[in-house]
């Protein structure tokens, strides 16, 4: 028998690139390939990369410095390390890969994971191969489904592609440029791929797409079906305890996805909503398609529906055309509403976009500033929301073991990572907890008395 070639893959930027990795090396798992946690001894390299901000595009090209230093290594010993570039920055720069990082030998975007083997092949006889084609096929139909090992080895909470590519065509984007046009799976296809994580242990699973809440897959009756329907699909799937779905829209949150938040009892109470700005210049300037005041009405539906529900968000600072009065309504919409947490980013003019080629861009220094005092604010809320906390019992998803021997780590239901001392053998279960400390955003507990399923819930007003 052939000795098992050892593949190492890196991913940038988002949760897609994590799960898109993982159907790689999934699909590479029959060819031979066992995965490795280091680049130094991989026969091949596959760097998963994110074109979304500049600085994400730019550390592709100093990690592909470091590989190209590997490859040579290896090769002074008469090994061969095929180097590959997958993701939005091979999508977006294709054959420019190359011609910078000569040692790359392979360029493939996000829709062709499922021809890899063969790609493989055609860079072993070319010398090289680039594939940025958007296929008519489904690549999930061709892409091998991992073992029950390999899930059990990549833990208790899972992702599932539900969605893919994005219409919203937002000013300063590049995902409907390197992801392609919006398209959903078909809920048999999900609920199959969900019963096999749940039947290797899997006991939470996050549903992602691009643009996840304009999902309208196939339903088992042949017409579309909204993203609620498919949760309700997905919830009935027995050893699932616990349901969440990101990114969305706020212009797709529709009244049955917020009903979902009030009936599905699985369905988590946290919620990552990106709102971007709180001006409606910026919004409008921007292609958002929603106002301030609609982000506002859909928040306030949502926390009708479920009380306790942690909300996060995405902002963009420094848009161009952002005035202070602008910076100024998004500061103001942070507090109005209250998050338990939020990224935010310095605009970045991405090459191809609308954004980009507005002639009002904004100083550096002005969005560092803007930068610091957005994330501050937010900081302070996160920190105020974690306080709630303390006293407070809730269930949480024991994840893995913890900084020290005798602790595990596992997630609230709004998402904080909790430190909890507790026996290895409540890994992969839920158990409740309550909160005795917080110490910079972490939160630390000890197993409550109350039975899991009876346990007060955090409310939003508490
Ligand atoms: N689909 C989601 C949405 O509608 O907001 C998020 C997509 S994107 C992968 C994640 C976040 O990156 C965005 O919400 C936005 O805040 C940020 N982002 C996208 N393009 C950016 C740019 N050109 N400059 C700075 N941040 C950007
Ligand atoms: Fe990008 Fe999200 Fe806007 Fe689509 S909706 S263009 S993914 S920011």
């Amino acid at each position: 028998m052939n000795e098992p070639r050892k593949l190492f893959v890196k991913s940038f930027g988002c949760q897609m690139n994590v799960y898109d990795s993982r159907r790689m090396a999934d699909t590479l798992a029959p060819q031979g390939y066992v995965e490795t946690s280091a680049p130094d001894d991989a026969d091949l390299v596959i760097l998963n990369t994110c074109h979304i901000r500049e600085k994400a595009a730019e550390k592709v090209y100093s990690e592909l410095g470091r590989v190209r230093r590997l490859k040579e290594a290896a090769a002074a010993e008469g090994r061969r390390v095929v180097i590959a570039v997958a993701g939005c920055v091979a999508q977006a720069e294709g054959k420019e890969i190359i011609r910078r990082a000569p040692a790359v030998d392979l360029v493939f975007g996000p829709q062709s994971y499922h021809r890899l083997p063969q790609l493989l092949a055609r860079a072993e006889r070319d010398g090289k191969a680039v594939d940025t084609e958007f296929p008519l096929d489904d690549k999930f139909d061709h892409l091998a489904a991992p073992s029950g090992a390999t899930i059990r080895m990549r833990g208790v909470s899972a992702f599932v592609t539900v969605q893919e590519g994005c219409d919203k065509f937002c000013t300063f984007c590049v995902v409907p440029y390197t992801r392609g046009s919006e398209v959903s799976r078909p809920v048999q296809k999900i609920v199959a791929e969900v019963e096999r994580l749940a039947d290797a242990g899997v006991r939470e699973v996050t549903l992602i797409g691009q643009n996840v809440n304009a999902y309208h897959g196939e339903g088992l009756n042949g017409r579309p079906q909204s993203l609620a329907q498919l949760l309700e699909e997905v919830s009935a799937i027995d050893g699932i305890d616990r349901l969440r779905y990101t990114t969305s829209h706020p212009r797709d949150m529709s009244d049955d996805l917020i009903a979902a938040h009030r009936d599905l009892r699985k369905l988590m109470p946290q919620l990552h909503l990106p709102v971007q700005s709180g001006s409606d210049r910026i919004l409008a300037a921007m292609n958002r398609r929603h106002t301030r005041a609609d982000y506002l009405d859909v928040v306030e539906k949502l926390r009708a529906a479920r009380t306790d529900l942690a909300l996060t968000s995405d902002f963009i600072v420094g848009f161009p055309g952002e005035s202070e009065e602008d910076f100024a309504a998004t500061l103001d919409l942070v507090s109005e509403i209250g998050f338990s947490g939020a990224f935010s980013f310095k605009y970045s003019a991405r090459p191809g976009t609308p954004g980009a080629e507005m002639s009002d861009q904004v100083d550096e220094d002005v969005k560092s500033e803007r930068l610091a005092r957005l994330q501050a604010e937010i900081d302070l809320q996160q920190q105020s929301f974690n306080n709630r906390c303390l006293g407070r019992s809730f269930e949480v998803l024991f994840e893995k073991p913890g900084r020290h021997a005798g602790q595990l780590v596992g997630r609230s239901p709004y998402l904080q990572p909790v430190q909890v001392t507790a026996p290895a053998s409540l890994l992969g279960e839920v158990a409740a907890v309550t909160i005795t400390e917080i110490a910079s955003n972490s939160l630390f507990g000890t197993l409550a008395q109350t039975p899991a399923r009876e346990l007060a819930v955090l409310g939003a007003g508490a």
